[in-house]
């Protein structure tokens, strides 16, 4: 038995018990732990477990849970590709509990990979190694880069195999999140448990992610408004850093604002507004330039489930959710604008800005410009041209008069140039989780058990902003022969 970590009750189980169902990890026959985040674990008062690796590897593998403990698999529904499935639900993960920490922050750790629930249907209730360690690298990797994430607090290898198209070693994760409340955490209380739940599950969910909103006249829609800034927020800043979700179902969008499920998601490469990488998305419904509005296609998900709250007149109801929806994407723009002006290093958003922005756009695209290295470079390039800035750009003419107009800007607004350039690499990172990059690591450690690769690669990717001569070679795009163009949910 191991000692209780959470000194918290699992708040969740104030909710009706229709929300969970009370169910144990299933153990793993040799768990080893691949790596243990010590400064997650730290900051979630976990020291413990950080000095005693066995003792890590029994809580974070599912073998053994703490004492006085009642781990949970949590229901929901969700809108899959538009498809309206009524009950999905954690089939391959357990809630063990929450933890409060040092900042006085509560916590889910949830255990990923961790056995068959009721909620299982077909599925093993495994997963892969691999996933599990796509979803620690690039959930890391947001974090880092100051996007709102879950996080990854373990990785471990259970020494089982799981049976897919081929035979694969499994994994777990264990997943750090703010909440695992969702869009289809809500769908789920509307299409089954009537209206007294959804009323619960409200008062839940903004007495744990917007307290503030108690204290206004509408707490539910100052909730709904909340959540749709975050949300817009949120996708902004995936659309700065050419991060492409992949599988934006309303299962996968999480209430907190937090990015969840790191499913087919990747990064893209040279600039395309119609990049998709994941391999059942066959019609682009969930495409790089497409996620804001399937964004506010969400939201609009959330505010059917929420009408029957806010007024008894209905149509008075729609009128006022319709409303803030309508927001949304204004609001999205707004920031996208703030993100994309400030990746060229301007503050103000003008006519001017903004032209410019869409002009690099246009340049990368038509270049095929890898997007990262575009605007990373631009540090380098304010005061005279650079090889490999301009190497980027040479399949196209047009990237001399833009230089040109866009130095004529920064000499007209006096910015230092000192400053500008640390501005610009504090915004533009010099290392992403590159697709190639995590499939090489991933074949390594799935064929060789070489976890290295990983381990190197998960250290580079904790300074995205400041790069060390020795992790040059994790900038490097793919060249033809490396490049992945199709990611796979791997569940
Ligand atoms: P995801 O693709 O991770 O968003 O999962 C969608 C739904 O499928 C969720 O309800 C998962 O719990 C369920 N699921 C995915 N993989 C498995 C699996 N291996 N076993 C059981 N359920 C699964
Ligand atoms: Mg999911």
């Amino acid at each position: 038995m191991i000692k209780n970590i959470f000194k918290t009750p699992t708040s969740y189980t104030t909710l009706p018990s229709s929300f969970y169902q009370q169910v144990n990890p299933i153990p793993v026959k040799t768990p080893q732990l691949i790596c243990l985040n010590n400064s997650l674990a730290e900051q979630l008062q976990l020291h413990d477990y950080i000095k005693n690796p066995s003792k890590a590897t029994e809580l974070f593998s599912g073998n053994a849970i703490p004492d006085n403990t009642q781990p949970i698999a949590l229901a929901y529904a969700g809108h899959q590709f538009g498809q309206f499935v009524p009950q999905l639900g954690d089939g391959r993960a357990v809630l063990l509990g929450e933890c409060i920490d040092k900042r006085n922050q509560r916590w889910d750790v949830q255990l990923k990979g961790s056995g068959r629930t009721k909620f299982s249907r077909n599925g093993d209730g495994r997963c892969p190694l691999g996933p599990a360690i796509r979803e620690y690298l690039v959930s890391e990797a947001m974090h880092a880069l100051g996007v709102p994430t879950t996080r990854t607090l373990a990785l471990v290898s259970t020494g089982e195999i799981v049976q897919r198209e081929q035979a694969y070693p499994g994994g777990i994760v264990t997943r750090v999140a703010s909440s695992h409340l969702r869009i289809g955490t809500f769908e789920y209380a509307s299409a089954h448990l009537g209206k007294d739940a959804v009323i619960a599950l409200t008062n839940y969910a903004i007495s744990r992610h917007y307290p503030d909103c108690q204290q206004d006249t509408h707490p539910i829609r100052s909730f709904f408004k909340q959540l749709c800034l975050q949300q817009a927020k949120l996708i902004a800043k995936w659309l700065s850093l050419g991060f492409v979700h992949g599988v934006m179902n309303t299962d996968n969008t999480s209430i907190s604002g937090e990015t969840i499920d790191f499913g087919p998601c990747a990064f893209m490469e040279s600039y395309n507004p119609d990049t998709v990488f994941s391999s059942i998305d066959r019609m682009g419904r969930y495409a790089y330039s497409q996620q804001p509005v399937i964004g506010q296609w969400n939201l609009g998900r959330l505010a059917t489930c929420l009408l029957p709250l806010i007024s008894d007149d209905q149509n008075e109801a729609m009128a006022i959710l319709q409303s803030q929806l309508d927001d949304f994407l204004t609001i999205f723009r707004h920031n996208y604008h703030q993100q994309m002006i400030a990746k060229i290093g301007f503050v103000q958003e003008s006519k001017t800005t903004l032209d410019l922005v869409k002009e690099y756009l246009h340049l990368m695209d038509i270049n095929e410009a890898d997007f990262t290295l575009s605007f990373r470079y631009l540090a380098n390039v304010i005061e005279s041209d650079q090889t490999e800035h301009l190497n980027l750009f040479n399949k196209k003419p047009g990237i001399q008069d833009w230089l040109k107009k866009w130095r004529q800007i920064i000499t007209k607004e006096k910015q230092n140039i000192n400053n500008l350039k640390q501005d610009l690499n504090h915004v533009n990172p010099a290392i992403i989780p590159r697709n190639h990059r995590i499939a090489t690591i991933i074949d390594k450690a799935v064929e060789q058990q070489d976890y290295q690769p990983f381990l190197m690669f998960m250290e580079a990717l904790k300074t995205p902003y400041s790069i060390q001569k020795k992790d040059l070679k994790y900038m490097e795009p793919a060249i033809q022969s490396e490049l992945v163009t199709t990611t796979f949910c791997g569940t």
